[in-house]
């Protein structure tokens, strides 16, 4: 699709920055390090996993702590299982989606902890998923403690009352081999952060307009670089009318 447009792309390339000038400095293994300039830029570096810095979890930093995406790449692309005996922690759909893949390859998974009373997968095959495959969840419960010193040997969890203090009495350990991590994504906006593009301070979103424009002239962007998570419906779309906006601003400066 991309050749029948003409567009060239650079595979297995990282942009290092981003200039206001719209020249953007990226690295490959075939190229070295190499600059580009465009006429407008579409932003479009996705999101990333929170990792386990985010939450107060005490014990050592052993091997056994990853995130969801991780272990669904170990899984389903390197068909390499990263351990035995999991705990995940979150509740989202990428969180059961995780929890299925390691079911349906043999692994045993021990629980979902979410420390809300709820769970937070939107999608409803999600929640089917927690039923077809016996996937345990403690709602209102947290990781509070990770044991093992070379190699996560159990976490130690606690409920939570709706205020989210710790309940006395209610500590239980479950061993686990694998604690994955599944509590948020955030936005890759470091780049755009960079150069002055403008960030919401209260929800850490992008400030882009109707037609996906940022704060800078020229600049647009689209997908979970703007709010870190979104469904590829609404990203599709917008990364239409980035791409349409974009074109316009190009021909519009001229
Ligand atoms: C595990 C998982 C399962 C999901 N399942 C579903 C699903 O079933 N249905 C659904 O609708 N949605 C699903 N989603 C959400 C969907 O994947 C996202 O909405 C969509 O991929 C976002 O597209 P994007 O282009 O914004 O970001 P991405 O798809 O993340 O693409 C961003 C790209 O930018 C690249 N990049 C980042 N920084 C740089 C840089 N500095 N230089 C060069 N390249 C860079 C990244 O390598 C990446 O390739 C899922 C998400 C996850 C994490």
């Amino acid at each position: 699709m991309m050749s029948q447009y003409s567009v060239e792309v650079k595979r297995d390339t990282t942009v290092l920055s981003m200039n206001k000038d719209k020249t953007l400095v990226a690295v490959n293994s075939y190229d070295g390090v190499f600059q580009v300039k465009g006429k407008s830029v579409i932003f479009a570096a996705g999101c990333r996993e929170k990792p386990m810095g985010y939450k107060n979890i005490l014990g050592h930093r052993s091997a056994g702590i990853t995130t969801a995406v991780s272990v669904l790449k170990y899984v389903n692309r390197k068909g390499v299982m990263p351990g035995r005996e999991y705990l995940i922690l979150g509740s989202g759909d990428t969180a059961i989606l995780t929890a299925r893949s390691l079911v349906l390859e043999g692994a045993k998974v021990k629980g979902i902890i979410e420390s809300s009373s709820k769970i937070h997968a939107v999608r409803e095959e999600s929640k089917e998923y927690l039923k077809d495959f016996n996937i345990p969840v403690l709602l209102n419960h947290r990781v509070v403690d990770v044991y093992g010193e070379e190699r996560v040997e159990g976490a130690k969890v606690v409920q939570v009352d709706n205020h989210r203090n710790f309940m006395e009495g209610t500590e239980q350990y479950i061993t686990c081999d694998t604690l994955v991590l599944s509590i948020n994504l955030y936005p890759e906006n470091l780049l755009g952060a960079k150069i002055g593009m403008e960030i919401n301070e209260e929800t850490g979103e992008l400030v882009v307009s109707e037609g996906m424009e940022t704060s800078l002239e020229g600049f647009f962007a689209c997908g979970t670089v703007i709010n870190g998570y979104d469904v590829i419906e609404n990203v599709l779309n917008q990364g239409k009318v980035a791409g349409t906006s974009a074109a316009a601003y190009v021909r519009n400066n001229n």
